[in-house]
């Protein structure tokens, strides 16, 4: 007998584990829930794509031509065989071949293992590992071939013996495996198959009628049926299960996370009549828009309950996510707490700063003489800050002087002690990961929790937000204020001179009339690690403009009498600060820039934005880069610039940018065009997906269904004390160190 938590080594010899290891692979949970890449029925032929060269193969078919060929040059003969598998033909090469030949005749079925190659438009394997397979009618007790016959005949033989009817070749349906060379797709099954004769009925998660009514097959079943099906619908019907599985354990998780965050203590902040965040509201210069006073009082019902406010505030660029946080914020203070405010970059964090404080205006000057009754003060911390003002800023914060905190990474220093935080808002939360906001979370007072809000303009579809931030509740901010400009945008073939000096005339022409110009490009050009340099040598599709190119290009051309600066992320952020500055003052025409004024710049007067090589960047991203313009009274002008063939995927893409923006299409339309991997990848840091059967982005409804059933169980049993299988299918999925990926919300 054997487990799912066990290691197949308990099964299996050192070489077959050691080779399940490469795959990661490492107990026999795993093991069963590797899926084949594929299936071959035995009898008619697999309608498989075409191969990959050097992808390593297995092909089952019959032989139609067998021949010896002497070799030219040297001495000796090979033996090439011309396999049908029903499809397409295959022809293998053997070198040596003289033990083999007798087998490996026309009419012969035989299975070949090999790396592919092409010739001429012909898969060729040579000297592939090969097995006769028996006619059935025969001596069926033996199998001739290489060392995987031998291997599949050891299998078939000992399973036999121990009663278990699971002779390889009989089987109608054989499964393929993606294999490496260390471990091939014969000796995954064959270990799978010795793990299904040894293991018992597994228990079932899931209620028989609740897993009845939505069809899905025993957990068991599943288990057994994807390696050894029968049938077609058998391969369907065991995915669609471990499919189900998957999201349960995912959606288990995050409920645990986010019902045990319910649990902690906050501090309840209900409105106070006459504070701060009145008095600001009636000094407004405009009304809210219906969406921000929603999205207030969303907020607002949080953080009057002391259980901690756990919540995503998504909402299109320029929505005004600011002013919301920094209205909830003012509640938390005149309950007198202290809110943080922590920012992706300085260049961020000092734009909120320099906007909140005017904002404010008196409000904020506590300890001046101007200050007005009840005033706060506003503290700014980042990494670049000297520490004579930083010691004075630590201070403040200590001692409670600073209601509202504002600044980046250095907010997490264990130094930064606070008098009572009460609330955490994290701008542009893409950037940051979970154990960061844990940090945070530890840092209240009394072992209170500070509620927590994370604000972003990157919309995140509905399937990701219920996994990669399936523990935080979602508030959605999709209407613009009133008054605001459509960016239009257009796209611009670099390849055309004559387009490209209309461009720069365009934007001479809006600074002209009084207004400010971005020039985005995809990379700084500084001189970068060499390895860098050489890669853009030998890819052509690097060869991009750089910020320093760029800013030479347009010193010395058309634009060179206007005032031109750089901005990125290499520049010392004390220069940083102060091109952002002037640019802000409209001391600066046009800024050359890298991403750094992606997220949250905000700038009313700049109107046009030109994004050199658009087509290294992303849908989403193109879109929160353009959100930098049309912010003001004035309409906003984008144009991405691009070398991208006219009929190309990438052109598609800027196109789609181009014609829509509504960020939420577009990042339907950038998880599409992305791999799933992708998706997953980025949000677990790197690391390799888990996940073999759900897809984020097609199967929403089974993550829905996953996500209500974890909902109901870890409400009433937190830790799973009395839902073993469910911990285990948790364990068994999302081994601790794959978890991670969950915490790069
Ligand atoms: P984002 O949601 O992208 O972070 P911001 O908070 O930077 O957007 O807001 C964009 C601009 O809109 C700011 O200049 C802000 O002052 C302004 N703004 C916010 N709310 C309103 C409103 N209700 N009416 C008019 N302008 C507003
Ligand atoms: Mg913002």
């Amino acid at each position: 007998m054997v487990s799912l938590q066990d290691s197949p080594g308990v099964l299996l010899d050192k070489k077959t584990t050691a080779g399940l290891a490469s795959l990661n692979i490492t107990t026999v949970g795993e093991l069963l829930r590797y899926p084949p890449r594929r299936y071959m029925q035995q009898g008619h032929l697999d309608q498989r794509e075409r191969l990959e060269a050097g992808e390593w193969t297995t092909v089952v078919g019959t032989i139609t031509a067998s021949q010896m060929i002497s070799m030219k040059r040297k001495h000796g003969q090979f033996l090439k065989v011309v396999v049908d598998d029903g499809h397409q033909r295959v022809e293998a090469t053997f070198f040596n071949p003289r033990a083999i030949r007798r087998a490996l005749q026309p009419g012969a079925r035989v299975m070949l293992a090999g790396k592919v190659k092409y010739f001429r438009e012909q898969v060729q394997l040579s000297h592939p590992q090969w097995a006769v397979i028996p006619d059935g009618d025969g001596d069926a007790g033996k199998v001739v071939g290489s060392a995987m016959a031998a291997e599949m005949y050891t299998a078939d033989t000992e399973l036999a013996e121990e009663g278990h009817e699971t002779a390889a070749f009989d089987r109608p349906i054989i499964p393929m495996y993606p294999a490496s060379s260390e471990i091939q797709t014969w000796t995954i099954w064959n270990a799978v198959r010795r793990v299904l004769a040894q293991l018992p009925p597994q228990p079932d998660v899931l209620d028989d009628a609740w897993r009845r009514s939505r069809g899905l097959l025993t957990a068991d079943e599943a288990l057994r049926k994807i390696h050894l099906p029968d049938t077609e619908d058998d391969i369907t019907a065991a995915r669609e299960r471990l499919k189900f599985d998957e999201a349960l354990a995912i959606q288990t998780v995050l409920a645990q996370r986010r019902i045990a965050g319910h649990r902690e203590q906050s501090v309840a902040c209900p409105p106070v009549s006459d504070g701060l965040e009145a008095k600001l509201l009636q000094r407004l210069p405009f009304e809210l828009t219906d969406g921000q006073k929603e999205v207030v009082a969303e907020i607002g019902d949080d953080l009057a309950s002391t259980a901690p406010m756990s919540r995503l505030l998504q909402g299109e660029v320029g929505s005004g996510k600011t002013l919301v946080s920094l209205l909830t914020m003012l509640r938390v203070v005149d309950n007198g707490h202290q809110c943080v405010l922590m920012a992706p970059t300085e260049v961020l964090a000092a734009q909120h700063y320099r906007t909140i404080r005017s904002m404010l205006g008196d409000l904020a000057e506590a300890g001046e003489l101007t200050a007005a009754e009840g005033a706060t003060k506003i503290a700014l911390l980042t990494g670049s800050m000297k520490t004579k003002g930083k010691r004075q800023t630590l201070l403040d914060v200590v001692t409670g002087e600073a209601g509202i905190v504002i600044g980046t990474h250095a907010l997490l220093e264990e130094k930064v002690s606070f008098f009572d935080l009460g609330m955490v808002v994290v701008d542009e939360q893409h950037r940051f990961g979970v154990e960061q906001r844990d940090v945070l979370r530890g840092r209240g007072k009394d072992g209170v929790h500070p509620h927590f809000l994370v604000m972003t303009a990157t919309p995140i579809p509905r399937t990701v937000a219920m996994t990669a931030f399936g523990d935080l509740d979602t508030s959605t901010l999709r209407e613009l204020p009133r008054g605001r400009q459509p960016i239009s945008t257009t796209v611009v073939p670099m390849g055309s001179s004559k387009w490209v000096d209309r461009v720069w005339e365009r934007a001479a022409e809006e600074i002209a009339s009084g207004r400010q110009v971005y020039v985005v490009c995809s990379r700084i050009g500084d001189d970068g690690p060499e390895e860098e340099l050489r890669k853009i040598e030998d890819d052509p599709a690097l060869r991009t403009t750089s910020v320093l190119d760029m800013f030479e290009e347009l010193s010395s051309g058309p634009l060179g009498g206007h005032s031109i600066e750089m901005l990125h992320g290499r520049m010392p952020p004390d220069e940083k600060n102060f091109v952002m500055d002037r640019f802000g003052a409209g001391d600066v025409d046009i800024v050359v820039s890298t991403t750094v004024i992606e997220v949250g710049v905000d700038v009313p007067n700049a109107t046009m934005m030109v994004i050199i090589d658009a087509d290294r960047f992303g849908v989403s991203q193109l879109h929160q880069l353009r959100g930098r313009v049309g912010r003001g009274e004035h309409a906003g002008l984008c144009l991405l610039l691009t070398t991208a063939n006219p009929v190309s995927q990438s052109m598609e893409r800027l196109k789609a940018v181009a014609g829509s923006n509504d960020g939420f299409e577009l990042a339907r339309i950038d998880l599409q065009q992305r791999r799933e991997g992708d998706v997953l990848g980025s949000l677990q840091s790197g690391g390799k997906s888990s996940l073999h059967f759900l897809s984020l982005l097609d199967d929403a409804d089974v993550i829905a269904d996953a996500r209500e059933l974890a909902e109901e169980v870890v409400s009433m049993d937190l830790p799973l004390a009395d839902h073993r299988p469910l911990a285990d299918l948790v364990d068994g999925i999302l081994a601790p160190q794959k978890v991670a990926y969950l915490d790069k919300s």
